[in-house]
């Protein structure tokens, strides 16, 4: 049964959509079998990982609002071992159009259990807000892994994302777990970095992971490549902290 992992933090800009495409490629690139689930309108890890947003039909979006069936919406991507759901911007109206259906919270996760077999393991990237998409996000998966950027202001906004994760453990998803907390774009150069580093560290204790993502050129180029960084520049920084990501991940479960 593959395990369901949902990259989320309602702060925009904080590495959800990049810790999300590498770290999935880099599951598929040892050997693993990986869906990756996008449920950002923005579709900006539908796009990294090689697929044109334009030739796309049918998307995340039908699977939440319509219920269409799941199997023919998967995607191969340019990664081996990796497949993807896509978000087109029809997705920005799913939130509201959301309000009004039954059983709303569970969509995804009833969908994400008829191909949950298929995989080792799914990983969703969430939209940053706390809605209705990241809810559905929050209860079909079995763990989190929150990315927080090194800089200013680092721990805010993380209690109002908390509060929610608690209120998804006590009423939809008793089993949620945080993964770990993924500190991104160190820029080692300051001492900001280290600072935030501890500060997180202090707050989160062994739920922080050991690989720390360090600000990367490659890792903002591979994108408009349509590519992970581990098919961009195998070689990079980049690359080999998001490999070192995976397998710690790897061995959390
Ligand atoms: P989010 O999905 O949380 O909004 P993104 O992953 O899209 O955040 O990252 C925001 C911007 O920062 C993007 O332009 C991305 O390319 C860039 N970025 C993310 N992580 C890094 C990194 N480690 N090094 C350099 N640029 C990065
Ligand atoms: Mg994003």
């Amino acid at each position: 049964m593959g395990r369901i992992i949902a990259i989320t933090n309602q702060k925009g800009g904080v590495g959800k959509t990049t810790s999300s495409v590498n770290l999935s490629a880099c599951l598929a690139y040892l050997g693993k079998k990986v869906l990756l689930v996008d449920v950002d309108p923005q579709g900006n890890a539908t796009s990294g990982v090689g697929i044109d947003k334009g030739e796309v039909d049918q998307c995340i979006y039908d699977i939440l609002v319509d219920n269409a069936d799941i199997r023919p919406i998967i995607r191969e991507t340019a990664v081996e071992n990796l497949h993807a759901i896509p978000a087109t911007i029809s997705l920005a109206g799913a939130e509201i159009e959301l309000v009004s259906t039954v059983s709303r919270e569970v969509r995804l996760k009833k969908s994400l259990k008829e191909i949950q077999p298929n995989y080792d393991y799914i990983i969703i990237d969430c939209p940053p807000s706390l809605g209705l998409l990241t809810l559905n996000a929050l209860t079909a998966s079995d763990a989190l892994i929150i990315p927080v950027q090194c800089e200013y202001y680092a721990l805010e906004g993380l209690s109002q994302l908390l509060s929610t994760v608690r209120l998804v453990q006590k009423h939809l998803n008793h089993g949620l777990l945080i993964d770990g907390v993924l500190l991104t774009m160190l820029d080692a150069r300051t001492n900001l970095g280290i600072q935030v580093i501890e500060e997180v560290k202090k707050y989160f204790q062994d739920k922080v992971y050991r690989t720390i993502i360090p600000r990367n050129v490659r890792l903002s180029e591979a994108p408009s490549h349509g590519l992970p960084v581990v098919l961009y520049d195998p070689k990079s920084r980049g690359a080999e902290v998001y490999l070192e990501l995976a397998k710690e991940v790897i061995r959390n479960g």
